[in-house]
Formats: structure tokens, sequence, C-alpha cells
């Protein structure tokens, strides 16, 4: 089993495993070894898409993310996806793959979210032999509390330092938490004049562009010719440091708040380490009940953890009796799975 074997057909996913499909075999290798026939790419994110191969090997991907990706400066070679996709309620155009072996299905996720933020699709997932599941919140202590009540309490916050004549920018990652921050948080802010930076405003296009509804907005950047008057607006600015010379610039001049969103800052120490005043765990990604969940949905005889804390998320699994490998701790192996 420690080789690759002969193949009718390799697909990569993402960066991370290459499946190899043959009438006879069936076999998963973590790493990229030879060229494959396809890459799948998940979603346009930038640890997902690798610069070589997408250049030259026949590429499947939502429409979505062949923009987004040739906005990144990716030039990808799509084709039209042989295998089954579905929305996985992460971002623009994510999706997740279902590929068939004989009668057998094997699933991967990609970066996936079952309780998508805004307006995200997405789909059941049905049953399969194998799962391949990202991990990014894999342990038992990241679990988001509910959506409701975190919105609330970032409205809250908000609404509360406009009134004291402070006005917020909100962090998150330019592509997906931006935009997906923008279609929570615009409908409470009515009267409120808001800004966003040049990135965020292109992706925003992308997604107006697949009718995702973002109000436009004015720019605001370090290179801005005109600077806002009064204290009553905010802004969408991308996930960097509040250390930054421009946020420092910001703070100094009109007194804002600097409010962070990621999963991420479940773990404590967030906000020192960032330099903002807040941050909320509002997630692109299935928490860990809801890794648990897909699992639950899908019934896996075999599961291979990816991504984040696959080491950790795999131990959970295999604790819960099933069969669950860390796809990190084969590297170099090749799989037989069916
Ligand atoms: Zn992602
Ligand atoms: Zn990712």
């Amino acid at each position: 089993m420690h080789h690759t074997p002969n193949r009718a057909l390799s697909i990569r996913l993402d960066r991370f495993a290459t499946i190899y499909l043959n009438g006879s075999e069936t076999a998963l290798k973590m790493g990229s070894y030879d060229s494959p026939d396809y890459v799948f790419i998940s979603h346009a994110h930038l640890d997902h898409i690798c610069k070589q191969e997408s250049q030259n090997v026949e590429a499947i991907c939502s429409e979505e993310t062949f923009i987004l990706s040739t906005l990144r400066g990716f030039g990808i070679k799509r084709t039209e996806s042989p295998f089954l996709l579905l929305d996985s309620g992460h971002i623009l155009g994510s999706k997740s793959i279902v590929l068939e072996a004989g009668c057998e299905k094997i699933l991967y996720t990609g970066d996936v979210n079952n309780s998508p933020l805004a307006d995200m699709p997405k789909q059941c997932f049905p049953k399969v032999h194998t799962l391949i599941i990202e991990s990014n919140y894999g342990r038992p202590n990241l679990v988001f509390p509910p959506r409701h009540e975190l919105v609330k309490e970032v409205v809250d916050y908000v609404r509360e330092n406009l009134k004291k004549s402070r006005p917020v920018v909100f962090m998150g990652y330019p592509l997906g938490k931006s935009q997906h921050v923008q279609m929570i948080l615009d409908r409470f802010l009515p009267d409120v004049e808001k800004y966003v930076s040049p990135s965020i405003a292109r992706y925003n296009d992308v997604y107006r562009l697949f009718s995702m509804m973002i109000s436009e907005k004015k720019i605001l950047c370090p290179q801005s010719q005109s600077f806002p008057r009064d204290s009553n607006w905010v802004l969408y600015y991308p996930n960097i440091s509040g250390r930054n010379a421009f946020l420092q610039v910001i703070k100094k001049k009109y007194g804002a708040v600097l409010i962070w969103f990621s999963g991420r800052s479940l773990l404590k120490s967030y906000e020192e380490m960032l330099a903002v005043d807040r941050a909320f765990p509002l997630s692109d990604h299935a928490d860990f009940h809801g890794l648990l969940k897909i699992v639950e949905e899908t019934s896996p005889q075999k599961i291979f953890t990816v991504h984040g804390f696959s080491k950790e998320f795999s131990q959970e699994l295999r604790n819960l009796g099933y069969e669950a490998y860390d796809l990190n701790s084969l590297r170099g192996r090749c799989i037989r799975l069916l």
C-alpha cells in the first residue's frame, strides 16, 4: 500500500492530497507528487490555490472561484466538472466535491460552514463511504456562541461607541468575512456613513456580480484625498494588526474603535496580540459541533482530517468510535480507500 497505484484518473484536492480513482483501486495520497489530471479548487482563499498547478492542469471550481482567483492573479484553466459539486457555505463560490468510485462515494468538504453567515448558500451532504473534512475548529472547546446573541452583542457595542462619537473599524479577511459582516451589520446602521478599503471594494463587486446584496460604499484608505469630517461612520478594513500606521492615525484622529472578526478569537489574549479593542468569534467555518454534525450527516466508514486542528479532531473522532486519520500524519504514504 506504499506505492502509487496504476491510475485511471487523479484529482488534487486543493493543495492537500491527491485521490486516485481507478476501477480496481482507489487511493489517497497526502501532498503533491505527480502531475494530476485535475485540480479541485474548493474556493479562492490563497492557501487553497497553487500557482503552478492552476496554470497547467485542468481546474475544477465554481465560476465564482474562477473569477475571484483570476482577480487574485491566478491564471486558471477551468473545466466543466465531471463530479458533483455542493455549496459549502464558506465564501462566495465555495464548493465541496463528491467523487464516485464504483458505487462508493468520497466527499471532500473544503473549508465548510454548515451554519453560514449572511446569505451564503449551503447544501446537504449525502451519505458517503469516505469523508475528508477540514478541521479548523476541531477541538471540543472551539464552539461559537449562538449567532443571534453574538450579532446583538456586536451591534450593541458598535452603537454604544458611535453614541460616544467614536467611529468603528470592522476588521476581517477581505474576501468573504468582510462581505458577510457587511451583509449582517449594514442594516443595523441605517444613518451611519460606511466606508471600505479598496481590496474589500473589489471583492464586493464580485459578490454583487452574483446577486449578493452589498451596498455601495465610499473608499477610505491611506491614499484617500478627503477624510470624514465627523465621527458618525464605520469602516470595513482587512485583518491586519491594529498597530498598522493608518489604523493608528485613525485611532488618534477620531478615537476610532477597532473590532476584529475571527473564530480564532475564542483563543485567549487575541485582542492584546492584535492590538484591537474587541474581537468577536464570527466565523466562516463550522465550529466543533458543526464538524461533528457533518460527520453524522455523512455517516462515513473512514474519515480523514485536514487543515487546522486535524490531529486533535481525528483523535476526538477515534474516541467516538470512528476510523479516523490525520491526513498530515500520512504524508508520503498512499492509503487504499476501497
Ligand atoms: Zn477559506
Ligand atoms: Zn482554508
